[in-house]
């Protein structure tokens, strides 16, 4: 595996690389759910690039951003064995020179501002675009692969690929789960033991919830109190919100017949660590 600093050095490699191009942008901490994006781009694709950028634009708590986890010795590790090809770590300064222009302000999200973990972390997704949409004028990738755990996350670079058209192909990839549920999460690891001995409510919960949304009577509403309920129980748990929605524009939906596809969402702060997670209803 190519470990690049620059971009002139990375752009330079990838002239000559085999194609097509899967890119696989990350934060590091890497986990076996970013693990199961490399692996699927490698299958994909000629050449798999990953990025490893804590991205300080997208971080609306600044304590979050600096307790945030870097492994880096052990990611590169990951990635030789998951056959990754091309590692870029950029600094701060690289991602963001001086006199950058901001065109991923050009990006209007519409309800996908308003909603969810829009509505609980201003900004966050404009920093999302901002460097999404930098790495992909850096990497111009044919394929890029995001995991359905940031739900409305891929709605968002959706979104921002259509409106700036972008040529790569997003490819949405299931959510890595360990083996009592919980979703992986670079966050996991800053639970205490017995934070995380609690944390698999919060899919027992959805999973509950996809069992109950089963019955074709029941309201959304019923379901959201079912999920507050639930989580209510822990005290050790405060809910941010549990949502149903349209699974296209993330709008809240009075029933399961409302959409042609449901999903439900869910935030929750265990401590002092932030939880997201979600299910597909149909
Ligand atoms: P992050 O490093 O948290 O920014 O995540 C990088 C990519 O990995 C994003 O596309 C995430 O959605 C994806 N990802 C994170 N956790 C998981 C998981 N448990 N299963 C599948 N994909 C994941």
């Amino acid at each position: 595996m190519l470990v690049f600093e620059d971009i002139l050095s990375l752009k330079k490699h990838l002239r000559g690389a085999k194609t097509p191009i899967g890119f696989v942008p990350t934060m590091g901490a890497l986990h076996k759910g970013h693990v199961s994006l490399i692996e699927k781009a490698k299958a994909e694709t000629g050449t798999v690039v990953c990025s490893i950028f804590v991205n300080p634009t997208q971080f609306n708590d600044p304590k979050d951003l600096e307790k945030y986890p870097r492994t880096l010795d052990a990611d590169k590790k990951m990635l030789i064995d998951a056959g990754c090809d091309v590692l870029f770590v950029p600094s701060v300064d690289e991602v963001y020179p001086k006199q950058q222009q901001q065109s991923h302000l050009a990006v209007d999200l519409g309800n996908l501002e308003k909603v969810m973990e829009s509505a609980q972390r201003p900004g966050h997704f404009k920093g999302v675009i901002q460097v999404v949409s930098r790495l992909f004028d850096i990497v111009e990738p044919d394929k890029s692969y995001f995991g359905q755990k940031d739900f409305q996350q891929l709605a968002v670079i959706r979104e921002m690929v259509r409106q700036m058209e972008y040529k790569t192909e997003i490819i949405s990839c299931p959510i890595i789960r360990e083996a009592d549920g919980l979703a992986m999460s670079s966050r996991n690891v800053r639970l205490s033991p017995e934070e995380r001995k609690i944390a698999p409510l919060i899919f027992k919960t959805l999973s509950e919830v996809k069992k109950n949304s089963q019955d074709v009577r029941i309201k959304s509403q019923d379901l959201i109190d079912y999920a507050s309920k639930q989580i209510k129980s822990c005290k050790e748990m405060t809910l941010e919100y549990f949502e149903i929605a349209d699974a296209k524009t993330l709008l809240p939906v009075k029933s399961l017949s409302d959409a042609v596809e449901v999903v439900a969402c869910i935030a929750v702060k265990l401590g002092q660590i932030r939880l997201i997670d979600n299910i597909i209803l149909k």
